[in-house]
């Protein structure tokens, strides 16, 4: 183990991604450095997530793991933070129970714990825990420099929607969004770090704005405003949850450069009836007119959506709508989850588990290659074409990997761009989920 070393652990989605690289912002600011291994780390933190019981297990026995490192040697410290941990009171002395050997919990988007833990063991004053909430820096010094060309700014936190079968209002709290003035603010620190791409974050991130009120700045000004930061090129949002996208949105998005046409807009199922037992608020035909909205508004956005299959009760005949509306709609990617019972949410206290796993399986194979059958045929005619890629990362062998402004992810090779240079590449292979390009 060596000194003033933390190692991060991380899982889940974006949102965790950002407030595990807050915390690491914290550490580096302490005095801690990352390190490749746990084993070395003499602070070990783990960014959980529960959205699936997957995800659950995967934690379980990475706590198992941590325990071993943490019995040889006592001195270390284990944090975890997350939706494991959650907001409800009491979730940390349950957790404590049946996991001593973890020092601190820190609830999501809450690093109040771990500044209160900073300060004590520099020997200064403990602070107030919820006063530190978003003062950190957003981004790491070992990752700033130019070393991170995307980063992730949570907007909106937590989330009141409450789907039936979805836990995260349970962790994340209720819908809370952050100040236009502190989202700018932290905008900007991102850029003078060298970051060229931010993508807003929030579990309804179309939502934003709502809840602090009438005249309170909405999603479509704070874009404007991010897209505005000097040194920021591109711009991106999600999650966007279908009931809350306005054409002023859309016009937006079509009218602002640096603003990507992409959105992420989840659908969840093709049955009327599963998404009304899902309390999504949508029809599919509604979201099939959104979809032809925002296409005849911006033409090439590229749409990407989730899906759930084996929802309690799913029919033979409903799952076989989703597949129906995802040909309909050809959305350029779609998540697909196995259902998956979480506790409290109204699916799980109300609803059998009754689609068998093997039926999920079958569900989700049969999603997965139609949506590559379809991705190939759509892709096809971008053989020969020039993208434009922002570039996010070298390989090992030199290639560089970048996105097209539509989310499309492409490997460029003899191409001497460096990291955070927007290039101009021609595609000479097209397949389902990538493209490989050479330099124009
Ligand atoms: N807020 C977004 C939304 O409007 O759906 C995304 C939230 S969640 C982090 C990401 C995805 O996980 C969801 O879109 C859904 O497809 C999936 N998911 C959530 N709860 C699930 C569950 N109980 N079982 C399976 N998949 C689930």
């Amino acid at each position: 183990m060596k000194a003033n070393t933390y190692h991060l652990w991380t899982i889940g989605c974006q949102m965790n991604e950002a407030d595990a690289w807050r915390a690491a912002a914290m550490l580096e600011g302490a005095g801690y450095r990352p390190v490749e291994h746990a084993r070395d780390a003499e602070f070990l933190l783990l960014s959980t997530c529960v959205v699936r019981q997957q995800a659950e297990d995967k934690i379980i026995s990475r706590l198992k793991y941590v325990e071993e490192l943490k019995r040889a040697e006592p001195s270390r410290t284990v944090a975890l933070m997350g939706c494991f941990v959650g907001f409800r009171a009491g979730a940390k002395d349950e957790l404590k129970a049946r996991f001593p050997f973890v020092d601190l919990f820190v609830p999501p988007s809450a690093t109040g714990e771990l500044a209160s833990w900073l300060a004590a063991r520099a020997g200064g004053e403990e602070t107030d825990a919820s006063s530190c909430d978003g003062e950190p820096p957003p981004l790491p010094e070992s990752l700033a420099g130019g070393r991170t060309v995307r980063a992730h700014l949570p907007v909106v936190l937590g989330c009141s929607h409450a789907c039936a079968y979805c836990i995260i209002p349970y962790r994340r709290g209720p819908e809370r969004s952050r100040p236009a003035d502190e989202v700018l603010a932290e905008a900007r620190a991102l850029a003078g770090r060298g970051v060229k791409e931010i993508v807003l974050l929030g579990q309804i991130i179309d939502r934003y704005g709502l809840d602090l009120g009438p005249g309170a700045m909405r999603l479509p000004e704070l874009l404007r405003r991010v897209a505005e930061v000097e040194g920021v090129m591109r711009v991106r949002f999600l999650t966007s949850h279908p009931n809350w996208i306005t054409d002023e949105l859309v016009d937006t998005v079509a009218d602002t450069p640096a603003l990507m046409p992409y959105f992420e807009i989840p659908v969840q199922a093709g049955s009327d009836a599963v998404l009304a037992a899902m309390r999504r608020g949508y029809t599919a035909g509604r979201y099939e007119e959104l979809v032809a909205r925002i296409r005849g508004r911006i033409p090439g956005v590229g749409i990407s959506t989730d899906l759930i299959v084996g929802f309690p009760g799913e029919t033979e005949e409903q799952f076989g709508e989703s597949l129906d509306l995802m040909r309909r709609i050809d959305p350029d990617m779609i998540r697909v989850a196995k259902y998956s019972p979480r506790p409290n949410t109204l699916s799980a206290r109300t609803m059998p588990d009754n689609v068998p796993p093997e039926e999920k399986e079958r569900r989700r194979v049969a999603i997965e290659s139609q949506l590559r059958k379809m991705l190939e045929a759509k892709h096809a005619p971008r053989l020969g074409q020039v993208e434009e890629i922002l570039v996010e990362r070298i390989e090992p062998n030199g290639r560089r990997y970048g996105r097209t402004p539509d989310g499309k992810t492409v490997f460029a090779d003899g191409c001497g761009a460096e990291l955070g240079e927007v290039v101009r590449v021609r595609n000479t292979w097209t397949g389902a989920f990538s493209f490989i390009a050479e330099p124009v």
